[in-house]
């Protein structure tokens, strides 16, 4: 009777196994469809996944969330992930290896404000021009302004630009200020800096990237007879009848509904066989991407840093995690460029020798491993495409590429791969 019932639920294939895939996968769940989720790759999580190299699992980059994630945190908790044991929660903290630093107390309104005023390095003009941009920015910016020119129209100082808004604007929209869209920054800023208690706390995670979500993931929606299949690649899709046929690596497939939650970029060659999509095809195509290169250096297990989060106002690597403070492997440090432009090669050789500068304490590393993600998010310009769903309302798009005016994150993968799930669910 329980197979019966499970057969007459409508089949959805979703393409991808990345964190949009897996929240719509979860949700098609809780609507009362039928999901089976296809990833090519041998493991689930995309752009946020647990890697191996020679043997030891290692993030494919540094993840920071923030207390504004609200949708991702939720499913966290919906499928037994618990956001308080896997993630540090700390109050807003940003530490420059030129001294300056600014620390929230608590995670309040009030707090922040504190810390504005009590950071060390910031003087009253900063403060006050800080004070500008804020309050400017509870009108959203014109959708063809660029952050900097936000910051020239706002009067900002040399030291908010280097301490706060070219930092800023790099790590959340992985863009740099002269290229990223000012209405993005201005909504991420007032997500996390104005969003109320808790919203602009750091969230770093304690544990691996696939223990966040990926693994948890896989188990529960299992449970909930669900078909996951890794190692599973997508080669095309068609209609069939009242529905699709996809044709995989293990042999075809059939489905009532599809949805596609590919990297944008994948996207193009999936509606290759479905009709009325060339405009779709080509406006995704008409996204640009930016790179980010992580270095993770270990050392011997009783090194630590001052702080567990370094920005460095030179870039190269803008920002440099100690794990072990995190909660993490103890001696592992996680050095990041954001928008990338060297090789692998050049940005390991460019941190390592910044490291070397900024602590001559630290020993010789004991092992360093680079990982560079050519197309880590969407370049976040004012002018990028913002897509629109298919007219067909079968099918659905979900990807952190999908949300007006903010940029590629794993809160935009998530609510897209939430959204995806309802539009198709509201098809009798
Ligand atoms: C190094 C790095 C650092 C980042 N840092 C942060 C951060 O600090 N904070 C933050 O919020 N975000 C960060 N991001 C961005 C975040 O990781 C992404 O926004 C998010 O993971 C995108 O998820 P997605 O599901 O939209 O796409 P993806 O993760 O790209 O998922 C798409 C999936 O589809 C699969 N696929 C493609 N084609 C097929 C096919 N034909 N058949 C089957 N499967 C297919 C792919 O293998 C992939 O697993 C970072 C990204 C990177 C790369």
């Amino acid at each position: 009777m329980d197979n019966l019932a499970q057969e007459l639920k409508p089949a959805v294939a979703i393409v991808g196994g990345g964190w949009s895939g897996l929240a719509c996968a979860i949700e098609c769940v809780h609507q009362g469809l039928r999901p089976t989720l296809f990833e090519a790759a041998p493991g689930l999580g995309g752009r946020a996944r647990t890697v191996r190299m020679d043997g030891l699992p290692l993030d494919n980059g540094q993840h920071i969330m923030i207390g504004a994630y609200t949708e991702t945190l939720s499913l966290m908790r919906r499928i037994g992930a618990d956001p308080d044991r896997l993630l540090q929660r700390l109050p807003l903290t940003l530490s420059f290896d030129d001294g300056f630093r600014l620390a929230a107390r608590g995670s309040s309104r009030a707090s922040l404000a504190l810390a504005f005023v009590r950071a060390r390095g910031l003087g009253w003009p900063d403060r006050l021009a800080a004070l500008r941009l804020l309050r400017a920015i509870r009108t959203p910016p014109a959708a063809q302004e660029t952050v900097s020119a936000l910051l020239v129209r706002t009067g900002q100082t040399e030291c908010c630009l280097r301490h706060l808004w070219w930092p800023l604007c790099i790590s959340a929209l992985n863009t740099t200020a002269d290229r990223a869209s000012a209405r993005a920054f201005a909504r991420v800023l007032n997500d996390s800096l104005m969003g109320g208690h808790g919203a602009a706390d750091l969230l770093l995670p304690r544990a691996d990237l696939g223990a966040l979500l990926p693994e948890p993931a896989l188990f529960w929606l299992r449970a909930h007879g669900a078909t996951v299949k890794t190692g599973t690649r997508v080669l095309g899709v068609q209609c069939s009848g009242e529905g699709f046929r996809l044709e995989c690596g293990d042999g075809p497939t059939v489905a009532d509904r599809i949805v596609f939650a590919t990297s944008p970029h994948q996207l193009p060659s999936m509606l290759a066989g479905l009709p009325d999509m060339e405009a779709l095809a080509r406006e995704v195509s008409a996204l640009e991407y930016e790179a980010i290169n992580t270095v993770h250096v270990a050392f011997d297990s009783t090194t630590r840093l001052p702080d567990a989060m370094t920005g460095f106002v030179d870039g190269e690597p803008h920002w440099v995690f100690d794990r072990g403070a995190l909660g993490g492997t103890p001696g592992l440090l996680a050095c990041v460029v954001s928008a990338a432009r060297d090789s692998r090669e050049q940005t390991e050789k460019a941190v390592l020798a910044t490291l070397r500068r900024q602590y001559p304490q630290l020993a010789r590393p004991l092992w360093v491993r680079t990982i560079s993600e050519r197309r880590a998010t969407f370049r976040c310009t004012p002018d990028r495409p913002v897509l629109r769903q298919p007219r067909d309302d079968r099918i659905a798009l979900a990807g952190d590429y999908l949300i007006a005016d903010y940029p590629g994150t794993l809160e935009a993968a998530v609510r897209s791969g939430l959204a995806a799930a309802r539009r198709i669910a509201r098809r009798p």
